[in-house]
């Protein structure tokens, strides 16, 4: 009966979003899985049960989110499914739970290319210079959360190193998430309760005091190459412009090469460690013990 086709379909329809939302990996189609998995080097270094989970949260993401294609630009499942997939990279760790992280905003957009933002600054001289700035991708209080979708497959064929810009974007997201409207981006987002053992304002201070250090040695590291022939940072140099951006630029590194960054920043590797739960964060009542080991020479 045509009724109980009917019926029968929207059941299945209204299963599939139950299974989306509450992140069961399965609710991702195999073939869809793989092919984000190809286009993804970053994603298949992950071990298996890692891998299931993000399937899992990207399930979840796409659930609570919605993309739209700027000027005409059509966005297909898998075109979602790789913004989600890297979106929810950071994450993989704490799991669903974090995922309230990404609460603050609702809407994705991709853009066929790079934005156009008219920029508006005053110089020393106060003279007023209006131009136009090329954005790859812009998060904003309030959403929505803007890619150049030509760059979130950049990052796909392993645009530079240490590069990512969906984590760079939803890094933004993470920073901003909490913070009253108007107040930018600091570097400072909000810490999980009893991190580190430690009270709110003493976590607080202990991030904002080595988000401090760590960015003053890559600023340091960046003026050494520009201006004395110092060999390049291995961090994108754009973090040496705000701390916001060097949270933004670590976090992209700590995704793409966690390794790497612990050797050119190991106190600030193990703080974002704690923040993102890795398995080898330092924990309990050694833990700042161990972040002062890590700072030692
Ligand atoms: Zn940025």
């Amino acid at each position: 009966m045509v009724w109980a086709t009917w019926l029968h379909r929207g059941w299945q329809r209204w299963q599939q979003r139950r299974a989306l939302r509450r992140g069961d990996p399965a609710a991702i189609p195999e073939p869809l899985w793989q092919q984000v998995l190809a286009a993804l080097p970053l994603l298949q270094a992950l071990p298996a049960p890692l891998q299931s989970r993000l399937r899992g949260l990207s399930a979840a993401f796409l659930a609570r989110k919605r993309f739209s294609g700027a000027h005409g630009l059509a966005v297909d499942d898998t075109m979602a499914l790789l913004v989600a997939a890297q979106a929810c990279l950071p994450l993989v760790y704490r799991g669903l739970p974090a995922l309230a992280w990404y609460e603050g905003f609702v809407g994705i957009v991709l853009h066929p290319h790079e934005v156009r933002a008219p920029r508006r600054l005053t110089d020393e001289a106060g003279v007023v210079h209006e131009y136009d700035e090329e954005l790859a991708g812009e998060a904003m209080q309030g959403g929505p959360i803007v890619l150049a979708w030509p760059r979130v497959l950049g990052a796909a064929d392993g645009e530079g190193v240490g590069h990512n810009l969906v984590i760079h974007e939803f890094a933004h997201a993470i920073d901003l998430r909490g913070k009253p409207l108007g107040q930018p981006a600091d570097g400072c987002p909000p810490l999980p309760r009893g991190w580190l053992g430690l009270a709110p304002a003493a976590a607080r201070e202990l991030w904002r005091r080595e988000l401090a250090a760590a960015y003053n040695i890559h600023r340091q590291r960046v003026v050494m190459h520009e201006h004395f022939g110092a060999a390049a940072p291995w961090l994108d140099p754009y973090g040496a412009s705000a701390p916001a951006e060097f949270f933004a630029v670590s976090c992209e590194a700590y995704c793409v090469d966690r390794a790497r960054l612990a050797a050119e920043h190991p106190v600030w590797t193990a703080l974002l460690d704690a923040l993102f739960a890795h398995p080898q964060a330092p924990d309990g009542p050694d833990a700042l013990a161990a972040i002062s080991a890590a700072a030692a020479p």
